[in-house]
Formats: structure tokens, C-alpha cells, sequence
């Protein structure tokens, strides 16, 4: 097992609330067992350009309630070339970093898995997405504070669309993935909500949008993940625009606000855990694992399990979905 003397860390991908307080658990941990970390701006971007600083416990001081990442995000076109990764790896040799900490998603654990298999050079993820979806883990660092953005602003909606007996559509975050619609909807108290996960046919909404209507019910919110099979927002809005002209119908696209912020208690101190059980994995011998949460403990999952796919919303919270929306 090759002795781990400075470790390199970036942040990849999408960005998710949460990330600094994970720079700063891994910067911390290393220094603390007197490894050296180097800083790696604009993700993979930065091993291909040499974007580097040492960093020092001071660089991370004041960070651990700022959204964003200190560390800047990207999408790295390059590093999916075999040129890219070969740029990325002599600047790894060069600067002497013989581990790196990855903090990002599914998309991020892929290129490190390639790298692996090309250069061997060490590696340790940090699972970091508002969409918490990926594979061994319960949670992912982001989506703690992304749920509870969209909670706020939905509560602000319901407050308008009682006053004016309007049906309002919001759409959340989430191609892929329906949790953070699932929960807000649930949290909210959401008459629908429609998820990618779950079918559902336009005619039953408008039936649903009715039947409230019927029994007097004209305030009416419909949380939707923008990767809904339906189509997104504006898609169901202006379906309930044709089928029901006279009633009034308002889209509210919340966007990146679900991606900034001051991250919530729970992120916090999942990204210090997780931070710290990355760096604690290289330190050990663990290499090419995500640290993740499974039942509150530091669980390593290989980035090869991780990429094979994403976790299924529970059944039963479908189902639950179903009893408790109308
Ligand atoms: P996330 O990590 O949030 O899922 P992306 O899917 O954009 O975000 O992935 C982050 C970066 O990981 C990409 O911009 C790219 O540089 C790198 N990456 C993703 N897939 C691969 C791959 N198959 N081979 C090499 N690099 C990849």
C-alpha cells in the first residue's frame, strides 16, 4: 500500500450546497495527520490547465455556511478525452499529489473510475448533489438544503395562490430524480406531484383539479420535477391552460435558488463526516470508493457500483404519495 504524502482536492460537476463545509473537512483531516492538500480549481478543468495552490487550514476558515464551492465547479468537456486525462496525469506527477479527494456526482466518480483504470493514481469521493440519487448512500451532501429551499418557496406560493384561488405549477430541480419534488410536494402538502419516477397522465391531473374544484377546493399546487415524464412546468401548464380556460393558472420555476444558499444543519455536518471518511480512506489503503451514509455510518462503495445506475424511491413512499396528494 502506497504511503499518501499530499492529496489533491476538487470539486466536479454540478454544484450542491454543502460543498465548502466537505473542502474543509478533507483540508482539515489532512493537515491534521500531516498530509499536504493541494487545491484543484474548476474540477478536472484545473489537473488539465494546472489551476493549483497549497492550502492551508486558514483557506478554509469562515466557509462552512457559504453555499457555492471556494473551490469553483465545472463541466470538463477534456477529461472525457484520452489527451485530457493524459494532460491531467503529468500535471499529477509533476506537482507530486499522490491521492486525490473528489467531491461531486455520479458523472464525476465515472471519469475518476476511467483515470483509475488508465494511471492508478489513488482516489476517494465525496458524494455531492442536490438529487440524491446516487448509489451507497442514503443522502447526498446538498439536498438536505436544496428540499428545504424549495419548501420555503412553495409555502410563499400556497400563501398567494390561497388569496387568489389559483392553481399553481412549480417545478423543482430534478432530470432524472424526483426527490426533491417527492419531499417538497409531501412537505408542502402538495395536491400533486409529478415525478419521473411515477407515471402519471395528464388527464389525471386535470380530473383531480376538478374534483377539488367541485367540492370548492380552488387553491390547487402542483410540484413538479422538471424531468417529468409530462414534460417539465410549462408543459403542464399549458395543458391545464387548454383543458380548463377558465381557470387561472400560474407557472413558478424555481431554478438555481434550490442550488445556493447557506447550507442546512443536516448538510453541514454530513459533508464534515463524509470529508473527513474520504481522507480517511486514502490514509487507509481505500482507494477508488465513494464514502457514503447508509443507517448514520461511513460506508465505501466502489465507483464502479456507484456508476451502475441510481437508487429507487422506496414503493411504499409511492404509494403514499398517492394516498396523501388529491
Ligand atoms: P456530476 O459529477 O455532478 O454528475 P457531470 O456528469 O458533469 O457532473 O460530471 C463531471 C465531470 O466528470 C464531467 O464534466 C467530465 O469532465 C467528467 N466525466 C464524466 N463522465 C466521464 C467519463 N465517462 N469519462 C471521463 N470523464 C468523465
Amino acid at each position: 500500500m502506497a504511503t499518501i504524502r499530499k492529496i489533491g482536492v476538487l470539486t466536479s460537476g454540478g454544484d450542491a450546497p454543502g460543498m465548502n463545509a466537505a473542502i474543509r473537512a478533507v483540508v482539515r483531516t489532512a493537515l491534521y495527520h500531516n498530509l499536504e492538500v493541494v487545491g484543484i480549481r474548476n474540477g478536472y478543468q484545473g489537473l488539465i490547465e494546472g489551476d493549483l495552490f497549497q492550502m492551508q487550514s486558514t483557506d478554509v476558515s469562515g466557509i462552512l455556511q457559504r453555499g457555492g464551492t471556494i473551490l469553483k465547479t465545472s463541466r470538463c468537456p477534456a477529461f472525457t478525452t484520452a489527451d485530457g486525462r493524459a494532460i491531467a496525469h503529468r500535471l499529477i506527477l509533476n506537482s507530486g499529489i499522490d491521492g486525490l479527494v473528489l467531491l461531486g456526482g455520479d458523472g464525476t466518480f465515472r471519469g475518476a473510475g476511467v483515470f483509475f483504470d488508465e494511471y492508478h493514481i489513488p482516489a476517494a469521493g465525496v458524494p455531492c448533489t442536490i438529487d440524491k440519487d446516487l448509489i451507497g448512500t442514503d443522502t447526498s451532501i446538498g439536498f438536505d438544503t436544496a428540499v428545504n429551499t424549495a419548501v420555503e418557496a412553495i409555502d410563499k406560493i400556497k400563501d398567494t395562490a390561497e388569496a387568489h384561488n389559483r392553481i399553481f405549477v412549480i417545478e423543482v430541480m430534478g432530470r432524472d430524480a424526483g426527490y426533491i419534488a417527492l419531499n417538497s410536494g409531501l412537505a408542502c402538502g402538495a395536491e400533486d406531484i409529478l415525478i419521473p419516477e411515477a407515471e402519471e397522465r395528464m388527464d389525471d391531473v386535470i380530473c383531480n383539479i376538478d374534483f377539488n374544484g367541485r367540492r370548492h377546493k380552488n387553491v390547487h399546487l402542483i410540484v413538479v420535477a422538471e424531468g417529468n415524464e409530462l414534460g417539465g412546468g410549462k408543459a403542464v401548464l399549458d395543458s391545464i391552460k387548454k383543458q380548463l380556460p377558465e381557470r387561472d393558472v400560474r407557472l413558478c420555476i424555481l431554478g438555481h435558488i434550490q442550488r445556493g444558499g447557506s447550507p442546512s444543519q443536516a448538510d453541514r455536518v454530513l459533508a464534515s463526516r463524509l470529508g473527513y471518511g474520504a481522507v480517511m480512506a486514502l490514509i487507509n489503503g481505500n482507494t477508488q470508493v465513494m464514502a457514503g451514509m447508509v443507517n448514520g455510518n461511513i460506508v465505501y462503495t466502489p465507483f464502479s457500483q456507484v456508476v451502475k445506475g441510481t437508487t429507487l424511491i422506496p414503493e411504499d413512499m409511492l404509494a403514499m404519495m398517492k394516498a396523501l396528494t388529491g
